[in-house]
């Protein structure tokens, strides 16, 4: 990010999924590699801020104890989102829908998001 400076950046750690599918969403080897994104994530959200980017970490899915994370349960579902930035600002212990998420990248990107794309989540 220091040397190209983008616009946008999507980093997708697949490594969380992986481990789920293999040992679970509830073993000690998932807990260590969701552990070990949330350590590098506090390492590099503070330089990334400093930057000038605003910063938002979800997940497009939970994990079962069994490996999976198709359907509609609320594990699969419901994940958290956090927000470093000072545009972005839900309501705390609120639920947004996931629809919202790309409607806010486009508006701190200065693209007004189509019809039904959800409300940004934007400091009014
Ligand atoms: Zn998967």
């Amino acid at each position: 990010m220091e040397r190209h400076a983008p616009v946008y950046m999507l980093l997708h750690s697949s490594s969380a999924d992986t481990i789920g599918h293999t040992f679970g969403g509830e073993s000690k080897e998932y807990r260590r590699q969701i552990w070990r994104i949330d350590n590098a994530l506090a390492r590099a959200i503070p330089i990334w801020r400093k930057l000038g980017y605003d910063v938002i970490v979800t997940a497009d899915h939970g994990m079962t104890e069994d490996g999976w994370h198709g359907g509609t349960t609320s594990i699969a579902t419901n994940v958290p989102l956090y927000l470093f930035s000072n545009a972005l600002a839900p309501e705390e212990e609120q639920v947004h829908s996931q629809l919202g998420i790309a409607a806010s990248i486009l508006a701190l990107t200065g693209i007004a998001p189509s019809n039904g794309m959800g409300d940004a989540l934007l400091i009014p």
